[in-house]
């Protein structure tokens, strides 16, 4: 339904839950917030409003930088805290929100079932995060590779943000709106304007590489790999 994800130098967690407090005009069943970067990612979600989730703390999500969150409108199981986003990898290694939906969710499911993954929830969002780290399990790669190489087992439209414990990247995948603020030294991405308007009034759709790359007055960067569908953004600030 909704996404809001942040990359910059405030605390995550606190600019995401004001872009999602403005989303929920559009309506929704429940919420949740990730943020990293950490050996674990920080993850909290709630059934029902986002004053709900606001009210639960974790001392994880103080310190991230990078974070990722969303409001829910469930298709694949019950509006629970379970079935919240941010979904994460068995090992918490890695967290998604996601907007949309996966077409093959049976046959996804059953696969990575037979391949020992345990669901710690019903939707098929979940699955996406279990195919990123089996990906890399097999073989490590950088976490833009593993994305894709997962996503091209996943059929549907949809949108993805994903973060992981093992670099400071976000990673989107724009399959459904998702916009791009630019504020001082940070980004901003969601899936509508006015989760972003308080921190920026600049906003664009992320380009393609070859259509321009972005540099900031910063030295801050927003590198979109090759298929155009994935971006990446590494501002130089979480870099040092
Ligand atoms: N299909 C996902 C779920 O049911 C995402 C729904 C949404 O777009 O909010 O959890």
């Amino acid at each position: 339904c909704g996404i809001v994800a942040y990359l910059g130098p405030s605390t995550a967690k606190d600019v995401m839950l004001a872009g999602l407090a403005r989303l929920e005009y559009r309506g929704y069943d429940s919420a949740g917030v990730a943020s990293g970067p950490s050996h674990t990612i920080g993850v909290v979600k709630a059934a029902g409003k986002v004053s709900v989730l606001a009210s639960r703390s974790s001392s994880s999500l103080n310190t991230g930088t990078v974070g990722i969150a969303h409001t829910r409108w469930a298709t694949h199981g019950a509006p629970t805290d379970a079935n919240a986003h941010p979904h994460t990898s068995s090992d918490g290694g890695l967290a998604i929100v996601h907007n949309g939906i996966v077409e093959n969710f049976v046959a996804l499911r059953e696969e990575l079932q037979r391949k020992g993954y345990r669901m710690a929830s019903e939707t098929d969002t979940e699955l996406i995060a279990h195919l990123i780290s089996d990906v890399r399990k097999q073989k490590w790669m950088p976490l833009e590779e593993a994305v894709r190489q997962a996503l091209s087992q996943v059929q549907g439209a949809y949108g993805i943000c994903v973060i992981s414990s093992e670099e400071p990247d976000l990673l989107a995948r724009k399959g459904s709106p998702l916009l791009l603020g630019i504020g001082e030294d940070e980004y901003l991405l969601a899936s509508d304007a006015s989760a972003v308007i308080e921190r920026t009034r600049r906003a664009t759709s992320p380009q393609r590489r070859g259509e321009g790359g972005r540099q900031r007055p910063t030295g801050s960067q927003i590198t979109m790999i090759d298929d155009g569908s994935l971006s990446r953004l590494r501002p130089a600030v979480l870099l040092s």
